[in-house]
């Protein structure tokens, strides 16, 4: 199944099969060997040597894109950059281009797109469904899901989530900073927070929601998933105080829901995100996809 991001990406199923992808060059084995690579430009060895930045406008041959004052900070104040260096720029639809920047001020810069680097790549169609944790801990499990692959993270309000207040302009830079430097072609989206119940009473009948159970009922994790197939899948884990009972047997009764374990220990929850995230792109996702692939 397909769905398009908010960054006009392309989604697949987890699981994208290698044929679905465009074919791979043949490029030394290195820490960038990742996508399909166009262009007479060798990719560097090491990935830090590569800036990297989103942008939602059209990436073509010779576009001159203006930078915004963030934009323009990072690359001027944080990493010193100038006139005449080349970065890369990205997004879902056109792929990677290299680009040299021709201006760098104090609050506005510009690019210049010169050639592509990579052709976009299909990407997971995975989601998040968390209760909102204290600020640190949800800066981290958002960059953490950046680099895991989620497409979707949707913060939800459980009976037992504490966290009222939400800065979602802040989670979104923490998602495009890690897309950034993850290599991914997409920008994950940050929704709206919803409440549990209208999220399970209008979700999507064909996605499989592997929901993470800390009572100890549930089957262990790499158990349950050995009978799941690939396709659209989200992950929920509940707030730090757990979900209520009312939640839990509501849960398990739904089609659509796959209840799990992640042990004998009680994670926290941006832990057991990381985790839950962590076993199913290993079992059903795109970990079995080599970053050459
Ligand atoms: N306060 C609760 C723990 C909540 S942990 C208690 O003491 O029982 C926060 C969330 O992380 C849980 O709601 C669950 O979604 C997930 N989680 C933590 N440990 C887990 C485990 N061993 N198995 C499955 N899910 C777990």
């Amino acid at each position: 199944m397909l769905a398009r991001d908010e960054s006009g990406g392309h989604c697949t199923a987890l699981l994208p099969s290698p044929e679905e992808d465009q074919p791979a060059k043949k490029w030394p084995a290195g820490p960038l060997a990742i996508g399909d690579e166009v262009g007479e430009s060798p990719r560097p060895m090491a990935s830090t040597s590569v800036t990297r930045l989103y942008s939602d406008r059209v990436l073509s041959a010779g576009a001159l894109l203006e930078l915004d004052a963030a934009q323009t900070h990072h690359l001027r104040n944080v990493l010193r950059l100038g006139a005449g260096t080349r970065i890369a720029l990205f997004n879902g639809g056109d792929g990677e281009w290299w680009g040299e920047i021709q201006h760098l001020g104090k609050d506005d810069g510009r690019v210049q797109v010169t050639e592509q680097r990579r052709r976009s790549r299909l990407e997971p169609d995975l989601w998040l469904v968390f209760a909102p944790l204290k600020r640190a801990r949800i800066d981290y499990l958002v960059e953490k899901a950046s680099e895991l692959g989620v497409s979707v993270l949707v913060p939800t309000l459980t009976e037992r989530t504490v966290v009222e207040r939400l800065n979602l302009d802040r989670l979104r830079a923490h998602a495009r900073a890690a897309a950034e430097q993850t290599e991914r072609f997409t920008v994950p989206e940050i929704r709206e927070p919803a409440l549990l119940s209208g999220l399970l009473a209008h979700w999507p009948a064909e996605r499989r929601l592997l929901a993470c159970v800390e009572t100890g009922a549930a089957p262990a994790i790499a158990d349950r998933l050995a009978a799941e197939r690939p396709g659209s899948w989200a992950v929920l884990v509940g707030p730090e105080g757990g979900f209520s009972d009312k939640e839990l047997d509501g849960l398990v009764k739904l089609p659509f829901v796959c209840a799990v374990s992640l042990g004998p220990r009680v994670l926290r929850a941006d832990t057991a995100a990381i985790a839950a995230l962590s076993v199913l792109q290993a079992c059903l996702g795109d970990w079995r996809a080599s970053r050459g692939a």
